[in-house]
This record gives structure tokens, sequence and C-alpha cells, in this order.
């Protein structure tokens, strides 16, 4: 179990990032945040992820508070960061100790995403997408209970993106246990696709204003009247946390 508690982020200057956050995830469970841009969410992430230090508050897994970077949790970034001078069989194992393990465990996580054949690649000789996957699977490779990811697919083609949403779910599913998962999106859609939850977040400064339970069966259709009418409500509260123009 994932524990956000009572978390707030003031950046030096001033800026309130985030305030009073709450929000426990169980174990395998898919969150989805969803907000307009500068509302905290790659700062939750971040903090959640041990990179940064909260203002106030704690998080905890399983009860262990969470206070640097942790081999328990994972994150994979818009971009995929991933090192060029190193193959993407390296790049995957990279986070292992050595020995020879070290090769069998990166391949057989690299099989799991689909890309069996790039192990020898360089990253330069990868798509966006399925450098996106190697950043996935570098993440998974030692095994975290919780894997964060902050607009994973932002970058990538609207096909690209369909399909790397499925193989996430795919992957997510393969593992046992099941990794809990939050993944921040801009993309309504996709939130309602994969979440158990959508965590919908407001700024100035940032809260939570929403947390919709996503009760339906997987695979999801995006044409059923019950995607629709969550869409619905999802896109209303987005609404209501805009800032409201001032007047001409
Ligand atoms: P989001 O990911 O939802 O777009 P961020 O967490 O990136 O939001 O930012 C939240 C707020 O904190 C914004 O107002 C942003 O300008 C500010 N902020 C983010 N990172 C820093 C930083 N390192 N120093 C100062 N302010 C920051
Ligand atoms: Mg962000």
């Amino acid at each position: 179990m994932l524990a956000i508690r009572h978390l707030s982020k003031t950046y030096p200057g001033g800026t309130r990032a985030l305030q009073g956050i709450d929000l426990s995830v169980a174990e395998g469970e898919v969150v989805a945040i969803v907000g307009g841009s500068g509302c905290g969410k790659s700062t939750l992430l971040r903090i959640v992820a041990g990179l940064d230090q909260p203002s106030q508050g704690q998080v905890a897994i399983d009860g262990a508070t969470v206070a640097g970077p942790h081999p328990g949790i994972g994150i994979v970034f818009q971009e995929p960061r991933l090192f060029p001078w190193l193959t993407v069989a390296q790049n995957v194992g990279f986070g292992l100790s050595g020995g020879a393990d070290r090769a069998r465990q990166a391949a057989e996580v690299l099989a799991r995403v689909g890309l069996a054949d790039k192990a020898g690649v360089w990253p330069r000789q990868l798509s966006g997408g399925q450098a996106q996957r190697v950043a996935i699977a570098r993440a998974l490779v030692t095994r975290p209970e919780v894997l964060l990811l902050d607009e994973p697919f932002s970058a990538l083609d609207a096909f690209t993106r369909l399909d790397l949403q499925r193989h996430l779910l795919q992957v997510w599913a393969s593992v046992d246990p099941r990794p809990t998962l939050v993944i921040v999106t801009h993309d309504v859609d996709e939130a309602l696709l994969l979440a158990d939850r959508v965590v919908v977040m407001r700024p100035d400064p940032g809260r939570i204003e929403a947390d919709i339970a996503i009760g339906l069966p997987r695979p999801r259709d995006r044409t059923a009247p019950a995607f629709e009418a969550l869409r619905r409500e999802v896109m209303g509260v987005l609404d209501r946390t805009l800032p409201i123009p001032a007047p001409a």
C-alpha cells in the first residue's frame, strides 16, 4: 500500500505546488492523475519517488517512510532518458547489480515489452514508442512495487499512444504480484482506459479536487455508454478546476 499523508510542498520562492494531499493506493491498483498544467502532478510524483522532499507530510510504502530514491519505486518520464552510450539491454540492466543474471533479467523484461530483438541496438536506432517501452522495461526490471509514470505517452503520436496503453496494461497484468501504477496524464481517455481510479487535481495551491472510481471491466471500450458517462463526469470536474478568464 502506497500512503501519501498531508503532503505539502512550497518551493523556495513561494510557489505552493501541493497542499494537504492525502491519497492511498492499494497494491496492484492503477490510479491516473489528471489536471491542468502547474497543479503539482510532477511535483507529487517526484516526491513519491524520493527525488524531492516535501515541505510537510510523508509518503510511505507498506508503512516504511520513503526518504530518498528507493528500489521499490520505479519512475518513467515523458522522455525515455536512455543512456545513448549503452545498448538497449545495457540500459535495461543498468539498475541491477552485476553478474550473469543481469543479462538474463534484462532479456526477460525486454521480451515482456515485445523488444527481445532490440537487445543489441543503440537507443538512437529506436522509434519514440520503442524507446519509451525500453524505459518502461528499465523501470520494471528491479521489480518495483510501485511504478510511477509522468505523462509517459504524451510525446507520441495517437496510434503509438494507443498501442503503448494496451501494452502497459498487458505488462502490468503479466507481473506477479501486479505492481501499483500511478500514471499522470492530460488525456482523459487514457486515464479512463487504464485506471481503477481517476484523481483530478487543481492548482494554486495544488490539491485533489475529486477521486472517481472507474468500475469498468477490462479491456475497455471507449465507445461504450458507461465510458462516455465517466468521460463526461471527469471533464465536468476538470472544467470546474480551470481558472475563470478575467473579463475583457
Ligand atoms: P504539473 O506537473 O502539474 O504541470 P508541476 O509539479 O511541474 O505541475 O509544478 C507545480 C507548480 O510548481 C508550478 O507552479 C511550477 O511552476 C512550480 N514548480 C515546479 N517545479 C519547481 C521548481 N523546481 N522550483 C520552483 N517552482 C517549481
Ligand atoms: Mg508535469
